[in-house]
């Protein structure tokens, strides 16, 4: 390891952000790839946000993960985003080049590749219900539209969110045909081959199930972003109905992966990444 300048620092940002796996994933592709570096939590409450990202030069932050509940408030900070940060309206990667800071959105990209690579799922042509229009529902959202579904259904106690995200991607994406629902049972789950769970519903034990057992079918893949618990009451139900089951870790993992690309210009060490997430959600 370079011993001879100092660690550079890199960190998730967020509030709260306690449990985040994102320092074990990261530290252990630093000390696998020999690189000088450390994974910090930072949780700054709203207002610490702006005088924290004013500084991250001078305390030799070279890169963050955004997450809750400033992924699109951090763009104000920004001297550039990717084009895919600005197609999905928010960031979840800032590198510091220079005294510049770059914003990513690596979420949309990482939910692709865990469900094409490791779950072998083809959205072409495929129908698809979204219980959820906030920030991770964007990134997804927009990652399946590249992808040529057939059709897909969004859901959201908030009507204002919901449209305006189906707006949008009717706006870019033609030749899908897109839904506002305002229920579950207008997902039309028991006719979709994709479901996904991307509200924080199901977190907590006293969390209900979304969605009812009666819409669940053998032919499901149900994809609940959420990682901690393992099983939501909604996986544990599709397990128990024989549909395809899988959580968040995945995506966690493909996120990390490509934000860790974007810190260090290298490619991540997947199953290293892939080790460290194991074995840090078993410890939460
Ligand atoms: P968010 O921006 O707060 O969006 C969640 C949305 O769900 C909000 O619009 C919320 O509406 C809505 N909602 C809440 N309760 C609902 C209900 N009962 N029925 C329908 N909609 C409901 O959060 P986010 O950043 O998109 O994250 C969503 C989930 O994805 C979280 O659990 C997060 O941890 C997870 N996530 C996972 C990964 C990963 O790598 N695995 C990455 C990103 C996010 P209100 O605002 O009105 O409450």
């Amino acid at each position: 390891m370079d011993k001879k300048s100092p660690a550079r620092i890199y960190g998730v940002l967020g509030w709260p952000t306690r449990h985040s796996l994102s320092p074990a994933m990261h530290n252990a592709a630093f000390h696998a790839l020999k690189i000088n570096a450390e994974y910090r939590i930072f949780e700054k409450n709203p207002q610490e946000l702006e005088v924290f990202l004013n500084s991250l030069v001078k305390q030799n932050i070279y890169g963050l993960n955004v997450t809750v509940p400033y992924k699109e408030e951090v763009i104000a900070f920004l001297d550039n985003i990717s084009g895919e940060a600005r197609l999905i309206g928010a960031v979840n990667t800032i590198k510091v080049s220079g005294n510049r800071l770059e914003g990513f959105n690596t979420d949309g990209e990482g939910f692709l590749k865990h469900l094409t690579e490791d779950l072998g799922f083809n959205p072409e042509g495929k129908i698809i219900a979204i219980i959820g229009a906030g920030g991770a529902a964007r990134a997804v959202s927009v990652y399946l539209s590249k992808n040529n579904p057939e059709a897909i259904a969004i859901y959201d106690i908030d009507k204002i969110k919901v449209s305006a995200l189906v707006g949008y991607l009717k706006e870019n994406f033609n030749n899908i045909e897109f839904k506002s629902a305002d229920s579950i049972a207008g997902l039309n789950i028991a006719g979709s081959d994709l479901l996904i769970n991307a509200t924080p519903i199901g977190m907590k034990d006293s969390d209900p199930c979304l969605v009812d057992a009666k819409f669940i079918h053998k032919g499901l893949l149900a994809y609940d972003l959420i990682y901690n618990p393992k099983e939501t009451k909604l996986l544990e139900i599709a397990k128990q109905k024989g549909a395809s089951v899988s959580n968040g870790l995945g995506m966690l993992l493909y996120q990390g992966a490509l934000s860790f690309r974007h810190f260090t210009g290298r490619p991540a060490p997947l199953e290293i990444m892939r080790q460290a997430l194991r074995e840090g959600v078993n410890k939460i």
